[in-house]
């Protein structure tokens, strides 16, 4: 089934919901990074988020960087979300694995830890980059970003990230929703709600039975006045280029940047991202060399 992200509200306005099916963009992600099975269900996590708060953006310029860092053995992840809801992002240690939980799942809490922060920032392009973080509450992503809505933004909100890895690694299904009470909403629906969301069926197993996110939705919310408003496509996209690579060279300074050329080797680099190697020869090392010293002298 195809990647869709949805976005609704319900009872007359009052919650504002955003729902997607992450499945095939998660599988190419950590396929890409290699990750094993505990290191795909953070990451999964991570990029279906990105892939929601993506979609809140205002406006299509801008974009926004998520990053939870909890001194575990997942050494840190980074999500890059934008307004269609297409991502990018990278886990420090993609082999990062660890034994069940209590609970029988994937210990995503355990490597990704709770000694750090879950940072969001941004990019309005124009403005300088602005960035809010909370401290990690479980390491579970799901909750650290229930708790950074509630505190940061002052908006009481539910969210729910489900990855199923299968025993190779490959993702056997994966998706999220975010749930949240507009300023105006009553308390007792905030308690109808939060008993709804807490008898949900989690939704990577809604996903892996072959559910629609439009028939997710329909189970948790169809007497509530469920409006569907639009939807997205969520999917795991890198738009690096040699140029931009060329840029990140650069700012590693001229005088690293000779220490590279003397060497006389070729320099490899890697996009983090979708690991894309651009090589960059001796000769070109030096002209790129030749062109800043140029732009200094004018
Ligand atoms: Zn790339």
């Amino acid at each position: 089934m195809e990647d869709k992200l949805v976005r609704a509200t319900a009872k007359n306005n009052n919650i504002r919901i955003i729902a997607c099916s992450t499945t095939k963009l998660v599988n190419r992600a950590v396929k890409i990074h290699g990750c094993h099975p505990t290191a795909a269900a953070a990451f999964g996590r991570m990029l279906t988020a990105g892939s929601l708060m993506g979609s809140m953006l205002k406006s299509k310029s801008e974009s926004l960087t998520l990053r939870i860092s909890g001194g575990g053995n997942a050494r840190g992840i980074l999500v890059i979300s934008y307004p269609d809801s297409h991502v990018k992002g990278y886990i420090g240690n993609p082999k990062a694995n660890l034994a069940p939980n209590s609970s029988g799942k994937l210990d995503v809490g355990g490597i990704v830890g709770t000694n750090g922060n879950l940072t969001v920032t941004r990019d309005l392009r124009l403005k300088e980059p602005y960035s809010s973080q909370v401290p990690i509450q479980t390491g579970e992503i799901g909750d650290d970003l229930a708790y950074y809505f509630t505190v940061s933004e002052q908006t009481p909100s539910a969210v729910a990230l489900g990855v199923l890895v299968d025993t190779d690694s490959s993702i056997k299904s994966a998706g999220g929703l975010i749930v949240q009470m507009m300023p105006e909403a009553d308390k007792s629906l905030a308690d109808l709600l939060t008993d709804r969301l807490k008898k949900m069926t989690p939704i990577s197993t809604l996903i892996d039975t072959e559910k629609s996110i439009y028939e997710v939705l329909d189970s948790i919310f169809d007497d509530m006045d469920l409006k569907i408003l639009d939807e997205l496509y969520p999917s795991y996209r890198c738009d690096c280029s040699r140029e931009r690579v060329e840029k990140a060279l650069l700012s590693i300074g001229c005088k690293d940047l000779e220490e590279i050329y003397k060497e006389g080797k070729t320099e490899e680099i890697r996009c983090n991202f979708c690991n894309k190697i651009y090589l960059f020869t001796h000769e070109q090392i030096g002209e790129i060399l030749k062109n800043i010293k140029r732009e200094r002298t004018i």
